[in-house]
């Protein structure tokens, strides 16, 4: 197991004791460990390059150089800039204040679509967040299922959303599901739902007919979150899936799965990188209350190690 990140900075910085200040080599030297560090946590090397480079930059052009606590100095501005590339920004190009939420800001209801591969973790998000809808933000919500392969995932969203405390809108298998999401849509506004919630079929990899057939929902129901699941644990293997769901929709949010297990994380950096699209929320446990919204500040830390 190699060492924490913040351990071998603190060696360097002790070697580099009796130094009048830090040099642009000591800043390098540094950098590498960073660089380390980002592709023990299964960061993408693209990805990490253009981070280093980015923190580089950064760090060159601050205090860094010739700071008392170079080391400390350094770490932060490391730190800081995984959280800005991670989380929300505000229009200042900021890591925005507070938790995410979602965007409910439209003539109800406001649909929010459903994204990702099989097995990341879409039907059950789609309950947690229905639960979060319902309980933290007292709306109304409904939910379907366009996922005609697999009955069982219908069942699977029928169960976890009675759970939620939302509603379930029946699909027949037979029908298309565009037909479902619109008869659903139609139902939602008759009965005066806030939220529409639409989950959709994955597959184990991705292939042309499930992003045609995602980017004919998107074009019909008009979301105004597109959501990409994406499981932790996948690591690298996260950056294809987020490139192609990425060039397929126009994505407003990441949802983070399996953080509960015992990756670092790097595939949020990843990700984030490739859509573009913020880290909003993140699934910590197959439980329905098991989402949290994203921290970008203490994912960051992790990510480190
Ligand atoms: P889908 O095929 O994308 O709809 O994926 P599912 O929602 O069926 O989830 C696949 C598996 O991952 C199930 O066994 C879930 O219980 C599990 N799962 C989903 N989210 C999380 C999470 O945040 N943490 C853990 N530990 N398991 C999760």
């Amino acid at each position: 197991m190699a060492s924490a990140l913040s351990d071998r900075l603190s060696r360097l910085v002790k070697t580099m004791r009796g130094q009048a200040r830090i040099t642009e080599d000591n800043v390098a030297e540094m950098l590498r460990e960073v660089r380390m560090a980002l592709l023990e946590a299964d960061v993408a090397l693209p990805v990490v390059r253009d981070f280093i480079a980015r923190v580089k930059l950064k760090a060159l052009g601050q205090d860094v150089v010739g700071s008392l606590t170079p080391g400390q100095a350094l770490v932060g501005v490391v730190h800081k800039e995984l959280a800005r590339t991670m989380g929300e920004l505000d229009a200042n190009g900021e890591p925005k204040a507070g938790p995410s939420e979602l965007n409910l800001a439209t003539q109800p209801p406001a649909v929010i679509l459903m994204a990702g591969l099989q097995g990341a973790g879409k039907t059950t998000t789609t309950a947690k967040l229905a639960k979060h809808l319902v309980e933290k933000r007292k709306k109304k919500v409904l939910t379907v299922s366009g996922d005609v392969y697999r009955p069982a995932a219908i069942e699977q969203l029928k169960t976890v959303t009675a759970q939620a405390g939302a509603e379930w809108f029946p699909s027949q298998p037979s029908d298309q599901p565009v037909d479902i999401a619109l008869a659903a849509l139609d139902h939602a506004k008759r009965h005066y739902f806030d939220v529409l919630i639409v989950d959709t079929a994955g597959r184990l990899a991705i292939d042309e007919a499930l992003m045609a057939e995602i980017r004919a929902l998107h074009a019909a129901l008009k979301p105004i979150e597109t959501l990409f699941v994406v499981d932790a644990m996948q690591g690298q293997d996260a950056v294809n899936t987020a490139q192609a769901f990425g060039a397929a929709l126009p994505l407003s949010g990441i949802v983070l799965t399996k953080l509960d297990g015992d990756s670092r994380g790097g595939a949020a950096l990843s990700v984030r990188s490739v859509t573009g699209a913020p880290i909003k929320f993140a699934g910590v446990s197959e439980k329905i209350d098991g989402l949290e919204a994203f921290d970008a500040e203490r994912h960051a830390g992790r990510v480190l190690g």
